[in-house]
């Protein structure tokens, strides 16, 4: 691999010819990870980096914590426990819960890409409902996901206001709760729009919103809907009491997401405090799912 100076104006403040401009110049001990990392010059403008230097992890002291935090919190580990199983501070977890959700978003985009080519022809797509700090504030999770590979492709977080008994205590308490659903909706269907082909077939449930969002991204798609089932046995509602149910796939997924993830168990202590806490979080649990959990086959 050829090594290039990480100055990107290197080459405009120092002009001249391109071979031998950069050369071995010793190493050094990384002890975060016990390594000997080599250190290059660059013969150019005379500055010396290190082969880690424009990687994600650079000047990371306690690297070696983010496979196992990433695979904790895929399963079911709240960041609290997993600050005491890894032996380190809170503040350390949320740091780097921070930094995994960046890179799983960076991975999931660039994992994308390669739908691009061979657009996506099904596509299964439906909301889960959570809340943030309590039940009065609840967000709505769009989720789609490819029905035979049971691969997440996309998500969006919208914040709603309560419904039914909570309505009332939740509007004395908190005031009016803007529902950004519609907005949310918006960008998810456009976000699909370059790895789904034009005429898809999307399979979702009878809710009466969806139709008017998929219209305007997707004229051209084929949107069948069934009847959303009563979920099987207390505690698993994700999972339905039919004896075909056409969404399993995305209810499956779903199933999958309230057993791995700490905050959107059934019963737990464990709750949403901040909408952006949950967008990392399901980055991070998305890029596990696709890549461990359902397989390396992407089909
Ligand atoms: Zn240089």
């Amino acid at each position: 691999m050829k090594r290039q100076c990480p100055d990107s104006e290197c080459f405009t403040k120092f002009p001249g010819p391109d071979s031998g401009r950069v050369v071995r110049k010793g190493s050094y001990f990384r002890p975060s990870d016990g390594q000997h990392i080599p250190r290059f010059l660059c013969r150019r403008c005379g500055k010396t980096f290190s082969s880690g230097t424009r990687l994600p992890c650079y000047r990371q002291k306690k690297r070696k914590l983010n496979h196992p935090l990433k695979l904790l919190l895929s399963s079911g580990v709240s960041q609290r426990r997993a600050a005491i199983l890894l032996r380190v501070n809170r503040k350390t977890v949320v740091r780097k819960f921070r930094f995994l959700a960046t890179q799983a978003r960076l991975e999931h985009a660039r994992w994308l890409k390669k739908f691009e080519d061979r657009k996506l022809a099904f596509i299964q797509f439906d909301d889960l409902e959570t809340s943030e700090h309590t039940k009065c504030k609840p967000l709505s999770v769009t989720l789609a996901v490819e029905p035979r590979t049971r691969k997440i492709l996309e998500f969006q977080v919208s914040q709603m206001p309560a419904k039914g008994l909570l309505a009332r205590v939740a509007l004395a308490k908190y005031g009016p709760r803007p529902d950004l659903r519609a907005a949310g909706w918006d960008r998810f269907f456009s976000n699909l729009k370059p790895h789904v082909l034009s005429d898809a077939d999307w399979l979702s449930d009878q809710n009466p919103h969806y139709p008017r969002h998929l219209k305007r991204h997707h004229p051209q798609a084929k949107h069948r809907t069934t009847p959303g089932g009563r979920g099987s046995i207390a505690g698993q509602g994700e999972l339905k009491k039919l004896v075909f149910d056409p969404l399993f796939s995305l209810n499956h997924t779903c199933a999958m997401l309230r057993a791995h993830m700490n905050r959107l168990f059934r019963r737990t202590w464990c709750t949403t405090k901040t909408k952006q806490g949950l967008i990392d979080h399901l980055s991070i649990y998305i890029r596990y799912h696709n890549e461990v959990l359902t397989g390396p086959c992407t089909g």
